[in-house]
């Protein structure tokens, strides 16, 4: 027959599976010999038989009264019995532990006369009718589901009837009467009188944990958590021990470290004179733990010393519930503890320190996700006090998103788009605040009368909030730091803080999500559709948060009673989910300071190597920015980025006039003017380079030759139309007009029905060579000046887009004697490479060709996803994409995370996965040294990169912020590795 109890001595850590988290635990402790009640665990099996078959499997109730006989025992004891009963305890306890359906049954046991008994056996008998009265009103909601709001309604009549109010003011027979009143509520509700006999009492409740895995709370928790239907709980049945015994009992939680910042040392709260649920229900304010020190040094001590022999020998944080009864100290509960971010990091970096774990491990216990949350935008602590001590904490949702976000609440999606999308730049910064003032004035007379909101004195731009109610400043962000410090380069863009504040969204809002900074539902759970989407985008969200109501007639909202209107600030934090009727400056995260989060990467790189993390950075600073991260090279420079720059422009404006005149007919002025264009962006381009190769001293820059189409560059085809026939109408200056006339004619040549399938990438190199080579020449004059200021450069000139052999053949050829001429010229050789991206399915396919002229690949996964699912980029995310996620017409978002890659359960590569695949294999038989990498947006997502990794990519490359995620999930792909094959 299956062994479906154990005695706590029977059990160890390692039995979750079957004992449960709780039960494990409480069985480990026992066999450290610490004091814990005597009592079993039912296993998880047990629960599993009584879900199919609404029956005890044969044989538990023997082992059950087996069990029930050890623990008598052991109590000296026994329950029922008139002279000296056992009381018990019920409690479920699943393999993960799931707040919110623990059920918990105590001081079974009780019953008319053995509450007699054991109030003269404790000599109090006050607290006998207490401790049954809890039992009714426990067994009563839990076992017979009778609505606990009609006994909490009793008790609070009886509570009223007192001078204090409170439950300790209740006489004894008061209590008796709430007991009299208790029994005809049962009697009322389930038609028959509450159980006398106790292991009746012991049964039932163990029914009534092994149903609650089934109902529908704990399917839901279940289902979003990913924990699998099939792992039943357990139920522990277990001694009671009271803290509400007098002033030497009591009971208190614990955690062996500080789990909001990681500080060693005991952190909890202990309530004397009181039980378990009394703290939780927050009835009366408890001791910090440090208190007890002096309150209770004995007890301390204890605590103390049963904390350091937990943590020493679960290796990890933890959580303990313990109770003191008449001065007698019990362990009700360890776990590991749950922790923030922060603590997270700090925790594991002092536990290698102290010897405690290896490094792998410590890495291990990083999620991804929490590096997400420590680089996130936070609320200050000090900040979010204020705001609620001001009234301003005015309501509470589901925490969807993390991250901090405040900003203007728009309650339309439009709306939000428009205001969201919209840039205002800001050119001129030798003033930094000045120059945002100005520019914001201007955008709030533009944005006037393009959309007549007359709340438009309040914008958000990235950086800065104006409140023109107090004629006052408000910093908010990263920006301010930039401007302040002018180390920003060319203009800066200022966009409207836009929080979507809706009660709540559906496909038809995602246009306006995208463009939102954070958003705030009233209704909804952690799967509704904001919650699922916010998360998918990376954006804080708070949803279902109740004291929202929105007005949409006529945009007015409420916030926990009080009024708002559209333009209104709101601030949420998506890690914790308040929100706040109020702006609250949200601080960038600033790594430099992140002190154990640096350690703990530098040794993610140590046990990821040789693979590594790059960087995408275009400008100087993202170098920077990205070397202080941890960017182990450039693995893409979008040079196309540094042609957008202000002042610049005019002259790229030059260059792609004149080179679409030279090219449509012979002309050769205008061969003359293009050509002194390009010769004016070298110069540029050339200084850019420079700077990035300094920046980046040792390591690999990748200098992508540009790549989108031509009239990206150029001033929309609809915008100069409508000029232009305006400058006709009114008769405007002639030269003007003919200015516009040649720029509309440029951007009529260079249009194209599908410019993502047109006239870009190496296609554009090959049809105006000039382009390239200048780029070529700029990059090597660069490298070869820095190289003489003792700086060691190493360019790789990477060409776009190629899709057949022979674009890549014609275009190498050409730009490698470009770069060969100027080093001849400059009479220095620098150390370079020529390769290409694979981003074009057909280049995967043919990989083997492309590799003949290629000294690296790098897979831009960004347009091998477009091109291999043919969605646009640029719409379907805000078209349909998102529709499909949550339909599950496809599983996840593939331009976050690498379509196809392998679960599991399905052990092959398919879709952009599987082109991947080709290619290295195809890439690598053609040249075994050859260098891969990934240098689309999938770099810095966790699943992409561990498939990366799989392939044997030398690195990924991700943006500058990415970077530290990316090198945690690159080490945590590296040890899942080694595991694998350790076990193998
Ligand atoms: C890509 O396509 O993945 C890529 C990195 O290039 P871009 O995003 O500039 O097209
Ligand atoms: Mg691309």
């Amino acid at each position: 027959m299956p062994k479906y109890v154990y005695l706590f001595e029977e059990g160890n850590k390692d039995m979750r599976d079957l004992l449960g988290g709780k039960g494990a635990g409480l069985a480990e402790m026992t066999r450290l010999g610490l004091p814990v009640p005597p009592g079993f665990t039912i296993t998880t099996k047990a629960c599993n038989f009584y879900a199919k078959n609404e029956r005890f499997p044969p044989g538990l109730e023997k082992q059950m009264r087996e069990a029930l006989a050890a623990v008598e025992g052991k109590a000296g004891k026994k329950l029922g019995d008139p002279a000296n009963p056992l009381l018990v305890s019920v409690r479920s306890g699943a393999k993960f532990s799931m707040p919110g359906m623990m059920d918990t049954v105590l001081n079974i046991g009780l019953n008319d006369e053995t509450v007699g008994t054991l109030a003269a056996l404790t000599n109090d008998e006050r607290f006998a009718w207490d401790a049954y009265r809890r039992l009714m009103q426990m067994y009563g909601r839990i076992v017979m589901r009778i609505d606990g709001a009609k006994f909490d309604a009793i008790l609070e009549a009886w509570k009223g009837k007192t001078e204090g109010g409170k439950d300790t003011d209740l006489t004894t027979d008061m209590l008796k009467a709430v007991v009299l009143d208790y029994r005809a509520l049962y009697k009322g509700e389930t038609g028959k009188d509450f159980p006398q006999k106790p292991y009746d009492q012991l049964r039932q409740a163990v029914v009534a944990v092994f149903g609650s895995w089934m109902g529908k709370r704990a399917v839901d928790y279940r289902t979003f958590h990913g924990i699998p239907h099939d792992l039943g709980t357990a139920a522990n049945v277990q001694a009671m021990v009271f803290g509400n015994m007098g002033g030497d009992s009591g009971t208190g939680v614990a955690f062996t470290r500080d789990p909001a910042t990681g500080a060693k040392g005991l952190y909890g709260e202990y309530l004397a004179e009181a039980q378990g649920e009394d703290v939780v229900a927050g009835i009366r304010t408890p001791l910090k733990i440090a208190a007890l020190k002096e309150r209770l040094p004995e007890m301390y001590r204890q605590l103390d010393a049963v904390a350091a022999q937990l943590e020493a020998h679960y290796r990890d944080m933890q959580d303990m519930e313990f109770t003191v009864e008449r001065g007698r100290f019990w362990m009700l509960q360890t776990r590991t503890g749950k922790r923030t971010a922060q603590a997270a990091v700090r925790v594991a970096v002092d536990m290698v320190r102290e010897g405690l774990i290896e490094k792998g491990e410590a890495i291990l216990r990083i999620e991804p996700a929490q590096v997400i949350e420590l680089l996130m935008p936070r609320f200050r602590h000090e900040d979010k006090e204020r705001a609620a001590k001001a009234g301003r904490m005015l309501g509470r949702g589901v925490n969807a998103s993390p991250g901090a976000a405040a900003g203007v609440a728009v309650l339309d999606s439009d709306l939000a788009e428009t205001l969201g999308a919209r840039r205002f730049r800001v050119v001129e910064a030798t003033d930094p605040l000045a120059a945002v003032r100005d520019t914001v004035d201007a955008a709030k007379r533009d944005l006037k009368d393009a959309t007549h909101l007359d709340w438009i004195d309040r914008i958000v731009p990235e950086a800065f909030v104006i409140r023109t109610d107090k004629g006052r400043w408000v910093e908010v962000g990263q920006l301010t730091e930039n401007l302040r410090t002018g180390e920003h380069e060319g203009p800066v863009e200022l966009r409207l803080k836009v929080l979507l504040t809706r009660t709540e969204t559906s496909p038809e809002d995602v246009h306006g999500m995208l463009h939102a900074k954070g958003i705030l539902t009233g209704r909804g759970g952690a799967t509704a559709h904001a919650s699922v989407v916010a998360r998918g985008l990376g954006i804080p969200c708070v949803v279902g948060c109740e004291a929202l109501r929105v007005n949409y007639e006529d945009a007015t909202f409420t916030l926990g009673g009080a009024p708002f209107a559209q333009g209104d600030f709101v601030s949420i934090d998506g890690a914790t989910g308040e929100v706040f009727g109020d702006l609250i400056p949200a601080m960038e995260a600033d790594f430099e300071k992140e002190t154990e989060l640096r350690t703990i990467l530098d040794w993610c790189d140590e046990l990821a190597a040789p693979f590594r993390v790059w960087a995408n950075a275009d400008y100087p600073r993202d170098a920077r920015r990205a070397r202080t991260f941890g960017a182990r090279g450039i693995g893409l420079c979008r040079t196309e980025h540094m042609f957008f720059e202000t002042e610049r422009l005019p002259i790229v404006h030059e260059m792609i006039l004149s080179a679409v005149a030279s090219r449509t007919k012979e002309d050769a002025q205008a061969r003359a003017r293009y050509l002194a264009a390009l010769g004016k962006l070298e110069v540029f381009q050339k200084s850019d380079f420079a700077d990035i190769f300094r920046a980046m001293a040792e390591l690999p820059v990748v200098i992508r030759l540009i790549d989108p189409p031509l009239h990206e560059f150029l001033p929309k085809y609809e915008d100069l139309l409508v000029e232009l026939t305006e400058l006709r109408l009114k008769g405007g200056d002639p030269k003007v007009i003919a200015e516009r006339e040649e720029m509309l004619r440029a951007v009529e040549a260079t249009r194209e029905a599908n410019p993502m399938l047109g006239l870009r990438g190496c296609r554009l190199g090959i049809m105006y060579p000039e382009i390239t080579e200048m780029q070529v020449r700029a990059i090597f004059e660069a490298a070869v000046a820095v190289k003489r200021e003792g700086v060691d450069v190493h360019p790789e000139i990477m060409i776009p887009l190629v899709g057949h052999v022979n674009e890549l053949r014609n275009q190498r050829e050409a730009l490698e004697a470009v770069a060969k001429a100027v080093m001849q010229e400059q009479g220095l050789a620098v150390d370079y490479k020529f390769g290409t991206m694979i981003e074009v399915p057909r280049a995967a396919l043919t990989a083997d060709e492309i590799a003949k002229h290629s000294e690296f690949f790098s897979f831009g996964t960004n347009d091998l996803t477009q091109m291999t699912f043919g969605y646009s980029r640029d719409d379907a995310e805000g078209k349909f994409l998102m529709k499909y996620v949550q339909d599950g017409i496809l599983p996840y978002n593939p331009f976050q995370t690498l379509d196809g890659i392998p679960s599991e359960s399905r052990g092959e590569p398919r879709g952009v996965a599987k082109l991947i695949a080709i290619a290295v294999d195809l890439g690598r038989k053609a040249r075994p040294d050859l260098k891969v990498g990934i240098c689309g947006e999938h770099g810095g997502d966790p699943a992409s990169i561990a498939y990366c990794h799989s392939r044997k990519l030398n690195y990924v490359s991700c943006s500058p912020f990415r970077v530290p995620v990316a090198r945690l999930a690159a080490a945590h792909a590296a040890l899942r590795t080694q595991a694998t094959a350790r076990d193998k």
